[in-house]
């Protein structure tokens, strides 16, 4: 059978129906712009705390990122603990790794609250070396995170690595218990309906292209054209992370999106799952160029990997298949002879300085700038700034930091640079 071209996650979740006749509503509190996991999070929230909500999706619920992920829910930001101190000092570096440890928290409790079915367990996450000096860093990052966030991660030497996973091409490994896994699709259909419950009218293929200040009957208000209709709106959230385009400009040129890419495999015999990954770890490698890999609930190995940094295309896509499935069997060469399925893409997006961003630009509220690490930090996003729009004050350490645009301002949305970044990448990994 050839690869099939398509999300795997996708054939086993049902998303919400919403009903394409029902015109927009003509006014509401707040409008919400994508209904990904940040979207819809911040939607329920909001309902919940009593606000007339609309959800504005240029496709179809969970359609971006938030189907297409690798369903690892992580502790961490991507950016070592070191750097973080360096970038922010030790107070807010704190409270950010703590507000790393309570996203989790949030996805299991909305998860439990809301009863969705996405299979989330708490089975812990491994981040393997790729080389003797990665690994050696490790015991450094164990020691900072420990004193200066009370939160124990475990080294498994090479020796002993055999336990967590079945290859032997690492050179040791860091395991948190406390990261979890899950089926996003399951998730993001299951947070819409949870929305949706609330009462948020939730607006498929309806792309934003235009929103105005302007006066509605002497009241200032937000003014936003989609593409089936406009509305009016008190606040206006932006949630549209690597798909973020010309309906928001300012937030579009912070923001570089880059392509992530997904194989899976056939379903695989028991006893090759257990001995692949013996603990059902979230794993992924310590390269900047990374592979991401675990496996379905349904025992498919999942591997995934910036094949191509470029957004996503039909090529891309085709391309990523062969070169995924080659790093698949670096790694695990006893999938040799195993089928590949399914090969799909997504997009994410990058700051510059690769951290997380929240706050308002030109009075428009937005979170974005997950690099990856999103599933738990975009959901506990929505619900925090949701909490800030309907007027609460709650902890966000991410909110108020410089926002740093790309350097001499030469960037206008479109990343004309992303392949010199991708051989930069590639040579950092060659020589560190
Ligand atoms: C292949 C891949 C693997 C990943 N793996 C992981 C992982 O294992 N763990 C992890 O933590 N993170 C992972 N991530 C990142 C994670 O999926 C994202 O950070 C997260 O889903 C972002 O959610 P979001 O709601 O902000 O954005 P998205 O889910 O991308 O949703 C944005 C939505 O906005 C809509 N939109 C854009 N413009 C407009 C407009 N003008 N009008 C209306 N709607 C609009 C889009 O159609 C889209 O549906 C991965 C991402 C990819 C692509």
């Amino acid at each position: 059978m050839p690869v099939q071209e398509q999300n795997f996650w996708l054939t086993t979740a049902k998303m919400p129906s919403t009903d394409p006749a029902v015109p927009l509503p003509d006014g509401v509190n707040v409008a919400i712009i994508g209904a990904g996991f940040t979207g819809l999070s911040a939607a329920r929230t909001l309902a919940k705390l009593g606000a007339r909500v609309a959800v504005l999706e240029a496709e179809t619920t969970g359609w971006g990122a938030s189907s297409r992920n690798g369903g690892m829910v992580l502790t961490g930001l991507k950016l070592g603990v070191n750097k973080l101190i360096s970038m922010y000092g030790r107070e807010r570096t704190q409270r950010m790794y703590a507000a790393s440890l309570a996203t989790i928290d949030c996805v299991e409790r909305l998860v439990r609250e809301e009863k969705i079915d996405c299979d989330f367990t708490r089975c812990g996450h491994l981040e393997v070396a790729c080389k003797q000096k990665h690994f050696d860093d490790y015991a450094r990052q164990v020691e900072v995170i420990e004193r200066e966030f009370n939160h124990t991660l475990r080294i498994v030497p090479k020796a002993d690595l055999q336990s967590e996973i079945g290859s032997s091409i690492y050179y040791g490994g860091m395991v948190d218990e406390v990261s979890a896994g899950l089926n996003p699709a399951r998730y993001v259909a299951g947070l819409a309906e949870a929305a949706i419950r609330a009462g948020v009218t939730v607006c498929e293929n309806a792309r934003v292209v235009k929103i105005e200040r302007e006066d509605r009957q002497g009241m200032p208000r937000w003014r936003i054209t989609t593409s089936r209709g406009a509305l009016w709106a008190r606040e206006v959230f932006v949630g549209t992370s690597g798909y973020t385009g010309p309906a928001t400009p300012a937030l579009r040129k912070k923001l570089i999106p880059i392509g992530s890419y997904i194989i899976t495999t056939e379903v695989l015999p028991e006893a090759l799952a257990r001995e692949l990954s013996p603990r059902n770890r979230m794993i992924y490698d310590s390269k900047n160029y990374l592979y991401y890999y675990r496996l379905t609930p349904d025992n498919r190995m999942l591997f995934g990997g910036r094949a191509a940094f470029f957004p996503e295309t039909a090529d891309s896509i085709r391309q990523s298949a062969e070169i995924l499935r080659r790093g698949m069997i670096d790694v695990y060469s006893q999938l040799r002879d195993v089928k590949v399925e399914f090969v799909w893409g997504g997009t994410l997006d990058f700051a510059f300085d690769i951290m997380p961003h929240a706050g308002q630009m030109d009075g428009i509220h937005y979170a974005v700038g997950y690099a990856g690490h999103g599933v738990a930090m975009a959901t506990w996003q929505g619900q925090q700034m949701a909490k800030m729009i309907a007027g609460e004050k709650p902890e966000n350490p991410f909110v108020g930091i410089p926002f740093p645009g790309a350097p001499l301002g030469l960037y206008n949305g479109r990343p004309w640079f992303l392949p010199f970044a991708g051989a930069w990448y590639k040579f950092l990994d060659w020589v560190s």
